[in-house]
Order: structure tokens, then sequence, then C-alpha cells
């Protein structure tokens, strides 16, 4: 399987080759050249199978002959084995026909573990074998940053470096970036906001002398390996309520699009999804897209559902590609218009290609507060904000066909917010609950990239 950019002027890489390299040179994003397809009988063969053994022929058709079968099957078992439930990614029933995909029994408790976890074990084969080093450097609000020092926590041929800013994470989120006691791990409280992080993050992979001389990589969320560890839960959890013998719809909160858009090439491989539905918060550029086709940038306004708080969706991209029936030019030219005045139009024909997939709903802040407390009152369910608001629109959604939604973080994330909801203070699982003693491990630094390039240099020569 080749990769091929979005905006169609980069150069076609291979699967190892897009996981390492992140952002196209074109300023695009890889995508496969094709979408593969499996079979019905295939997908019918998943029941029943483990979560490792979908894994491996649902993401088989994309990696080729990256990975030995032996050597990918033996990344995903690593790669799953810090999950604290043996199901990986298990559902829960909320009512007759509504189902909870709970994605949060990962090391660090988001949805983001699931990608994380797989692609340190990928980074780690693929270097080993060329003998090269790299130097992970990537900008976190939040759940990123600690899922990624998570995945690549004591590997050999890798420096891992976060960025987050100083006094704007939340105590667990900082805890969980600054406690791995492992020498190939660098947390950076950077002074500034979470702008201040992205944007030095930015300059630095402009920055051509460093990039090359520490080797710089990058992990976030429009690396395409990320996206393609996400369609197997799609897989799983449609095959156990009866797919594709039945249809299913899903729920996703969604920030980046990268989530809900593994749940649309899941069914561009055939899994039968009726309904792909985009949850928002207040930040609703996507729920206002899909109303009316304008895609404009307004301010993010800070919520209880912080990993939600966007407003650039960089993984929507891959979705115009492909409503603009695959024209690198045509995508080209309104990301461009994006950046430089703040918006674009979708064609009316591209829009009802949209629609023809998507349904979208939006939930305010009280809502948000509203619908934890009743679901934990009706089910006894304690859901973080995200997922709070996926169940009240995937509730508000729901047609013939079961509905699942997906679960992104566990309440103990966000415990402030959920106690004040529902008035139950959500503990953190037994293996984490000495978080709060654990030691802590942190550089501060000033919010220039000056600063921090020399730290990271520093600290990879030593
Ligand atoms: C990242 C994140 C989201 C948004 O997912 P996208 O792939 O960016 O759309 C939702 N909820 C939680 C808890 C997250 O960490």
């Amino acid at each position: 399987m080749k990769y091929i950019s979005t905006r169609g002027q980069a150069p076609e890489l291979t699967f190892e080759e897009a996981m390492l390299t992140g952002l196209a040179r074109d300023g695009g994003l890889y995508v496969p050249e094709s979408w593969p397809t499996l079979s019905e009988d295939q997908i019918a063969g998943f029941a029943g199978k483990s979560y490792e053994d979908v894994a491996f022929e649902v993401m088989k058709p994309f990696v080729g002959d990256t990975f030995g079968d032996a050597e990918f099957r033996e990344i995903i078992a690593k790669a799953y084995s810090s999950f604290g439930h043996d199901a990986r990614c298990p559902l829960v029933q909320l009512d007759s026909n509504h189902y909870l995909l709970e994605l949060f029994h990962g090391p660090t408790l988001a949805f983001k573990d699931v990608a994380m976890q797989l692609i340190g074990q990928m980074f780690e084969a693929a270097l080993k074998r060329s003998g090269n080093r790299v130097t992970i450097v990537g900008a976190t609000s939040g759940d990123t940053g600690s899922a990624a020092i998570e995945a690549f926590r004591g590997l050999d041929a890798v420096d891992v470096f976060i960025m987050y800013p100083h006094g704007r994470v939340s105590e667990v989120q900082r805890r969980q970036m600054t406690t791995p006691v492992e020498d190939n791990v660098h947390a950076l409280a950077v002074d500034g906001d979470f702008d201040t992080c992205q944007a030095l993050l930015k300059d630095m992979f402009n920055d051509f002398d460093f990039r090359d001389s520490v080797q710089l990589a990058g992990v976030n969320s429009i690396n395409w390996a990320r996206v393609l560890a996400q369609v197997v839960y799609y897989f799983t959890s449609a095959v156990s309520l009866g797919a594709p013998h039945r249809k299913v719809s899903f729920t996703v909160p969604t920030g980046n699009f990268g989530d809900i858009f593994a749940g649309y090439v899941a069914k561009r491989m055939g899994l039968p999804i009726d309904r792909l539905v985009i949850a928002t918060n207040q930040n609703d550029i996507l729920h206002r897209t899909l109303q009316s086709g304008d895609h404009s940038k307004t301010g993010v306004v800070p919520s209880i559902s912080p990993s939600m708080d966007i407003q650039v969706s960089s993984n929507y991209e891959r979705l115009v590609f492909d409503l603009y029936d695959r024209e690198g030019e045509a995508v080209a030219q309104l990301f461009e218009a994006l950046k430089d005045v703040g918006s674009f139009k979708l064609s009316q024909g591209a829009l009802g290609r949209m629609a023809d997939e998507f349904d979208s709903g939006r939930v305010s802040e009280d809502e948000t507060s509203a619908a934890i407390k009743d679901y934990y009152e009706r089910t006894g369910e304690v859901l973080c904000p995200h997922s709070a608001i996926g169940a009240k629109i995937g509730d508000e959604m729901q047609g013939d066909v079961p509905m699942i939604t997906l679960a992104t973080a566990h309440p103990a994330k966000f415990p402030a917010a959920v106690e004040a909801a529902c008035g139950e203070h959500p503990a953190l699982p037994p293996r984490m609950a000495d978080l709060f003693e654990r030691d802590e491990r942190v550089t501060r630094v000033a919010g220039d990239l000056a600063a921090v390039e020399a730290v990271i240099r520093e600290r990879i020569a030593g």
C-alpha cells in the first residue's frame, strides 16, 4: 500500500515512511492511495476473536510488508498488554439499543492510548531494524502528551519530549507526564498557553538544521498510524452486536476528527455502518459545517470537555479529500483559505456527500453536566464530560439500528467536573491509585524556540 498526500504535491511514501514522517511536505496529510476492503465472510469471522487478532486482520492491508506477520502480531500483543481490561475496548449497555464503547482502559485512561501504545511498539521495531534513533517532540493540552510518554517510556531508540503549558493542565494530567522515571522521558513545562506550545512545535519542524540534527519525529493526531489503530474498535464492537449481518451506528465525541474518521475508514472497508454522528461541545465548527457547508473558525471557548476544545480539526482534511473525489488541488485551495482568511465553504456536492454519511449534534456546558447526572441516575454509569456529550447526542440520534457511543476518557481524569455534575467523586483505578504520591520530574522552560531547542540538544547529548 502506497500513501499519498491530500494536497497532491508530496512524494508517495510507504507505510513506514508515512508513520515516521507525519505531516507531508506540501502541508497535506498522508492517506492510503485506495481503501482496502474486507469481505463479509472475513468480517463475520471476527466474531469471538480476541481484540489483538482482529487488530491484525484489520490493519494488515494498510501495513503491507512493513512488518512480518509474526513480528506484527508481537507488536500488537505488546501494545495492548498495558491495558487494564482483557477485552481491551469493552462494550457496556446503556439502554435497550444504546451501547457505550469504553476506550479508556489504557495506561493514561483516555482513548489516545489505543493508538499511541501501538505506535510506540511500531516505532521501536522499525527503528531497531534501521539502526536509527529519533527524538519525538509533542505539544499537549493534556491527554496526548501523557499518552505519548506512556507509549515511548523506556524504549531504546527514542527520546520523547512533551511540552505542556505550565500551570494549565489538570493535576492528574501533569502527574501522568512528570512521574515516569525512565531517562528517555522529558516533561517540559513551558511558560505560555497551549497555542505557544503548538507554535513552538511547528517552528521546530521548520528549523531544518535542528530537525535533521536531532532526527525530529512527530506523533500528533495527524499521524496516519494513529488513525489506523482506531479503525479496529469499530470492527470489534460492531461485530459483537451482530455485524456484518446487522447494521450499527456510532456517535463520536469529536475534536480533531481523528477518531470519527477512523469510523469512516471502517465503513469504506466494508463494515455496515448506518450513521456516523459527530458530537461536539460549544466549539462546534464541525456541527456548523454539516448544517451549512460553512467551515469557519471562531475563537476557542474553554469547556469542561477540554479535549474537544478545538477549532482546527486537522483530520477533517482527510475527509474533504474524499468529498472532492481525491483532487489534491481543490483540497489545497480550501485549506489555504482556512489558514489565510479563517474559513472555506464546501461545494453543494461535497456537502451532500458528507451528509450522506454523517449526522451531528452540539451540547452546551449546562447540558453536559445534566447528561452526566442523568446517566448516573438512570444507569449508575459515571461518564466523563466528553463521553457524556457523546451519549446525549447518541440518544437523540437513535434509530432502528443499535447505537454505539464512544466513551473517550475515564471519569477520574476529570474529577472536578464529574463530581460537580453528579455528586460522585470518580476514583482512579487501583493500578494508578498511588499517582499522587509519586515523585515528579519536570523542566521549566521559557516559551521561546532557542530555549526549548537548547534543552532538547543538551538532554539527548547527555
Ligand atoms: C482527543 C480526545 C477527543 C477528540 O478526539 P479526536 O480524534 O481529536 O476527534 C475526545 N475525547 C477525549 C477524552 C480525547 O482525549
